[in-house]
């Protein structure tokens, strides 16, 4: 139903939907993928404020996707996404060809393990083993053999994810909206600025043009989501915190057939475009604010000397450019998937903190069977209710990047 209200002036679009969603990045389009593709509800929109995704996590991601994680949610959302991620330009082909290509490339994902974390890394992969994650267990000769540039000395092995790989994040951002377009769903190219609640449930959405009245609102917000969340009265325990890219010309060429790879001082990199290497580190002061400022001297001062130590060659690389992007951080570092309990039709699918690329397709499934069936039935998001920070059960999961 669409019609036009006068307000003091100013011509406020009214719309009813089922669902209203905040947030475009990857977890909104796939939510509302999901819903229109299993017919679990009909009106749905969309309120994305960058469209131009200058900001929003999936755009400044790393694009990383494992499935060595240490807990069974964990571990169910990254496996349904990879099998998702393989058929992604068909699954969401369109009218207008196939879907994008988001370059996913298995190469894997490479742990290195020296003495001090070698227990912790090898009890989790028995764990991610039992649970049907593919995955190696190297010597140190062994990953020397297979990735000749690596220093190995001090390693005592690795452990690789055989599955994993690394894709590029906007393209799937770009064909969940556009699949999700052609199944009936509206975006909005606005911010959301107003929840309305009645007696404990939500009833609309407003932007500065259009206000949507729903049953089911969706903070699908990332790094903002505890924003909407006062948006609506309710808390959402979700912060910003700003984590760097860089991007390096490397000498040679040698890198292509790298799995992403994570030293056991911190840092990852993988290859990236043009024969060059993608790196990064989380670091416990990262500020946590709005802040996208790309900060370089970081790399000189506290990447660059362990990547050189652990990869010689790059003693010789030049750094090209990079960013900043914000990671969405939960007291736990896990995402919130379902109802907040405080308010009715008021679900959450954000706080991924730094692991949202790989979970992306399965959670935005997971959620749209919670709203349409009051569960998810497909993949298994126990424990990633918004109740557990109040009831004490914070996930442990060690396996974050
Ligand atoms: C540097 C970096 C590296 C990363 N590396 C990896 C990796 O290797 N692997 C991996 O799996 N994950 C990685 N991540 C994490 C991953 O990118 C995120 O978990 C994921 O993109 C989160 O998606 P999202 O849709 O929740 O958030 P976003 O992509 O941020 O989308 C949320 C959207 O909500 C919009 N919004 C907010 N408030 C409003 C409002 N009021 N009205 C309208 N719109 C609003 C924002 O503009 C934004 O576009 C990385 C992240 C960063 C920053």
């Amino acid at each position: 139903m669409l019609c036009h209200l006068q307000q003091e002036g100013i011509t406020l679009e009214e719309v009813r939907a089922d669902v209203a969603i905040i947030g475009g990045g990857v977890m909104g389009p796939s939510v509302a993928y999901h819903l229109r593709n299993l017919n679990l509800a009909r009106d749905v929109v969309v309120f994305e404020q960058d469209p131009l995704h200058m900001h929003s996590s999936t755009g400044l991601s790393a694009g990383g996707i494992r499935q060595l994680f240490s807990t069974p949610a964990n571990i169910a959302l990254a496996r349904w996404s990879v099998e998702f991620y393989r058929r992604f330009p068909e699954v969401m082909a369109t009218a207008q060809g196939p879907g994008p290509d988001v370059g996913f490339r298995q190469n894997g994902y490479l742990f290195l393990l020296d003495k001090a974390n070698e227990s912790a890394l090898l009890r989790r992969a028995d764990y991610q083993e039992a649970h049907g994650v593919e995955l190696e267990r190297l010597s140190p000769a062994q990953v020397k053999e297979r990735y000749p540039e690596l220093a190995t000395d001090d390693l005592t092995g690795g452990i690789f994810g055989v599955e994993a790989g690394f894709l590029d994040p906007y393209q799937v951002m770009r064909g969940f909206t556009d699949k999700a377009r052609e199944l009936g769903v509206r975006f909005v190219p606005e911010e959301a600025v107003a929840i309305e609640t009645f007696q404990g449930r939500v009833q609309a959405v407003s932007s500065a043009n259009v206000r949507v009245q729903a049953d089911v609102v969706v903070n699908a917000a990332g790094a903002w989501a505890g924003k909407v969340g006062r948006l609506a009265g309710v808390d959402v325990p979700i912060v910003p915190k700003a984590r760097q890219i860089y991007i390096c010309d490397v000498p040679e060429d040698r890198f292509g057939n790298y799995p992403l790879t994570v030293d056991p001082t911190g840092f990852y990199f993988r290859p990236e475009a043009g024969g060059r290497v993608l790196c990064g580190k989380a670091f416990d002061d990262d500020p946590e604010d709005f802040v996208w400022d790309w900060n370089r001297g970081l790399f000189q001062d506290a990447i660059w000397p362990d990547l050189a130590t652990r990869v010689p060659m790059l003693e010789r690389l030049h750094l090209g450019n990079g960013w900043c992007g914000l990671y969405e951080v939960t007291p736990d570092d896990n995402a919130i998937i379902g109802p907040h309990p405080d308010l009715r039709g008021f679900q959450i699918i954000a706080g991924f903190s730094g692991h949202g690329m790989m979970q992306g397709p399965a959670a935005g499934l997971a959620l749209a069977e919670i709203i349409g069936h009051g569960a998810a039935r497909s993949v298994d998001v126990e424990g990633l209710d918004l109740a557990r920070f109040a009831e004490g059960r914070l996930i442990q999961e060690d396996a974050v990047v």
